[in-house]
């Protein structure tokens, strides 16, 4: 714990919108300090705050290209921002290289523990059945989402897998913060994408 503790403490926030998930780099000695903007505010303000990174991950998935969703996973301890992720299924040809999924990947070796239990999810779109049920394997307590998935959303839209009882693992999960933002995203993404004709 304190080792992790320690970890947290020298993370430095990066901007850099890369197409693989990346764990925060230690803080370099030129740095200057931890920026402000990786560790949340606690309370109400926290959603708002974190939905915003994951806004900004959708983004940079759209410019590459892909489905804007993003996703960022929050230390509830500390406030921390420890995995951001946005979309990556069409350059890694993977169907299941989802935001959500590579965040909580990336959360779990950045604390280099696959129990994520202190941790909160965000996510701009309502969960797939994947990404959800890899949170229970993950042990992520929290979910928060921003807009509803009515084709694949596994919180409600199409599946309701809350609503079962798990046998051993309770997660709350909870939608609509900044879902207008993420809506307009995914729907500005896909009439450009009609625009500009049938794929190849
Ligand atoms: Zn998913």
């Amino acid at each position: 714990m304190r080792r992790r503790r320690a970890a947290l403490a020298a993370l430095a926030v990066t901007h850099a919108l890369q197409s693989t998930p990346h764990r925060l780099p230690p803080l370099a000695a030129s740095s200057l300090a931890l920026d402000e903007a990786t560790t949340l505010p606690f309370g109400p303000a926290r959603d708002a705050a974190a939905m915003a990174i994951a806004l900004d991950e959708a983004r940079a998935a759209a410019s590459r290209g892909e489905v804007p969703v993003g996703a960022v996973v929050v230390d509830d301890t500390t406030g921390t921002i420890i995995a951001r992720a946005g979309n990556a299924v069409e350059a890694s040809h993977d169907a299941t290289a989802h935001a959500e999924l590579r965040a909580m990947r990336a959360a779990a070796q950045f604390v280099e523990n696959w129990r994520l239990q202190d941790a909160t999810l965000y996510c701009t779109l309502e969960p797939c059945v994947v990404c959800l049920g890899a949170a229970y394997a993950f042990r992520i307590p929290s979910v928060v989402y921003g807009a509803p998935d009515h084709r694949m959303g596994a919180a409600g839209s199409w599946l309701d897998l809350p609503s079962e009882t798990h046998p051993f693992h309770s997660l709350n999960i909870r939608g609509g913060v900044r879902a207008d933002e993420s809506a307009q995203l995914l729907k500005d993404f896909f009439r450009d994408r009609r625009k500009a004709g049938p794929r190849m």
